[in-house]
């Protein structure tokens, strides 16, 4: 399969899975779920535009306005009812927050409890289309199993006769690669306590055998103190993976097992974070190219460079996680050692 051009890297798969609407399981702590009968769908009329037919049809708002500042300023708190399936009715939607591949994001509370969630709405049609189905089942199965400061949560899910709803934590300040754009790089500082953040979600992950596999920027998102939140498990297994996947996208966070189609296991997720952290220095990631082709031979050969301002220390970091061996790249244990880390985020005040 030709890779597709663009930023995003995805494994693609060609054969779709089950059926989602028989095969996701509502098995969600925190948010809990409701019963109710599966085939119901919606409401027209009520938060959905009258041309149902159209698959760009967005949701329209039933939010008074305030939502926002009602979650910064109250304590957020979870939803108690119990034993009942989730349903489009329970709430409110609020304003867009972003554009996904299979539809859009938009903030919601939920009407019993007033708590605010990013409500993930995805068209079952194009789910089908592109064959990611068992790979949405994946996402929710593993990510709402997750209990991490630094993990997104997945509270639970529903659907329509259209459409899937994935009812996130709202991450208030947003995309984090929007944050790096608009600074150009980051302050070692900065870079420090969001790799800090990354390596420990990162390390509660594979303590849970869950590789993420698509760790960068666009699938990092802010809380509302700036912290770090990885989100998108789309792509995520359960180590060690053999799953022969087709790769589209940029080759730009693929460690060199994963291009050269090997067996790989959590240690997929040490190599992107040296190129994540590379990225957050530097403004880009460190193999890129202008074609697939240079970039495949950079990432293979781990033709690594660094600009002159970046500190030995983060030298010495990264190039310990961007080995080509796997078994050679430092642990999760020693990243959160090491005295690039330690030093910024406990700077010695003698
Ligand atoms: P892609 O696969 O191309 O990354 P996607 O279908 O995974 O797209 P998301 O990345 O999950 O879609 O969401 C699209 C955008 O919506 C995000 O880039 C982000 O700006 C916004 N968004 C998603 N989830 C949240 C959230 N929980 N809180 C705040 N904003 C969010
Ligand atoms: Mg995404």
């Amino acid at each position: 399969m030709a890779a597709e051009p663009g930023r995003v890297l995805k494994p693609c798969n060609g054969a779709g899975g089950p059926h989602i609407t028989s095969a996701v399981k509502p098995r969600v702590a925190g948010l809990p779920v409701k019963e109710r009968t599966s085939t119901q769908s919606a409401e027209p009329g009520r938060v959905l535009k009258t041309s149902e037919s159209s698959e760009d049809s967005d949701l329209t708002p039933t939010a008074k306005p305030g939502m926002e500042e009602e979650h910064a300023s109250a304590k957020p708190r979870e939803p108690t009812v119990t034993g009942q399936k989730w349903s489009l009715q329970d709430f409110d939607i609020g304003r867009p927050l972003g554009k996904g591949k299979f539809g859009n994001v938009y903030l919601a509370r939920e009407k019993s409890t007033k708590y605010v969630v990013a409500l993930k709405v995805l068209f079952k049609s194009q789910l089908q289309k592109a064959g990611v189905e068992h790979q949405l089942r994946r996402e929710v199965e593993i990510q709402s199993h997750l209990r991490h400061p630094h993990i997104l949560r997945l509270f639970g899910y529903f659907h329509d006769k259209t459409r899937v709803y994935l009812i996130l934590e709202y991450a208030p300040k947003g995309e984090l690669y929007k944050e790096l754009t608009k600074n150009t790089r980051f302050e070692e500082k900065r870079a420090v306590v969001y790799i800090n953040q990354l390596a420990s979600a990162l390390q509660y992950c594979h303590s849970k055998k869950v590789i993420h596999r698509d760790i960068k920027p666009e699938n990092l998102l802010l809380g509302h103190t700036g912290d770090l939140k990885i989100a998108d498990f789309g792509w995520s297994v359960h180590a060690p993976s053999s799953r022969r996947t087709t790769l589209c996208g940029t080759l730009d966070y693929l460690p060199p097992e994963m291009i050269e189609g090997s067996l790989h296991d959590e240690k997929v997720d040490l190599w992107s974070l040296g190129v994540l952290c590379y990225e957050f220095l530097v403004g880009k990631p460190p193999f890129e190219a202008a074609s697939h082709e240079e970039t495949y031979r950079r990432i293979t050969r781990v033709d690594l460079r660094f600009p002159s301002y970046v500190s030995n220390s983060a030298r010495s970091l990264i190039s310990m996680l961007l080995k080509h061996d796997p078994n050679q790249r430092i642990s999760l244990d020693k990243v959160l050692e090491h005295p690039w880390i330690k030093d910024n985020l406990n700077p010695t005040t003698s």
